[in-house]
């Protein structure tokens, strides 16, 4: 944890600075063209992967990269919201691309 604290402090002190001027311009009218939906595995960075700037690409995050079947969006009991959600959200604002990144050797998706 001590290592995640003095991440945020470094990039507030060092990082942050430098992409004010973008975050400014981004500030009222960020239009991402990009839905991402991948693994919530700890080894993936996708912004790292894909060298993405703020305001290139929304990103779903879960266990496996899963888009559960639009079957599924209309019932409630399933925990199916907020990739519902980002899905609307994301083509109600214009994402042009929508990629769905898998990985090997996951580890967070549960085991037969
Ligand atoms: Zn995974």
């Amino acid at each position: 944890m001590e290592k995640l604290l003095q991440g945020v402090v470094k990039f507030s002190n060092h990082v942050r600075p430098s992409l004010l001027p973008t975050l400014e311009k981004l500030a009222n009218k960020a239009q991402p063209r990009m839905l991402l939906i991948t693994c919530m595995d700890s080894r993936l960075c996708p912004t790292s992967f894909t060298q993405a700037d703020p305001g290139d690409m929304f990103i779903v995050r879960n266990p496996g990269n899963v888009m559960p079947h639009n079957q599924l969006f209309g019932d409630t009991h399933h925990s199916v919201l907020s990739e519902r959600a980002a899905l609307e959200l994301a083509i109600s604002t214009g994402v042009q691309h929508i990629a769905v990144c898998g990985h090997s050797d996951c580890k967070v998706t549960p085991q037969a």
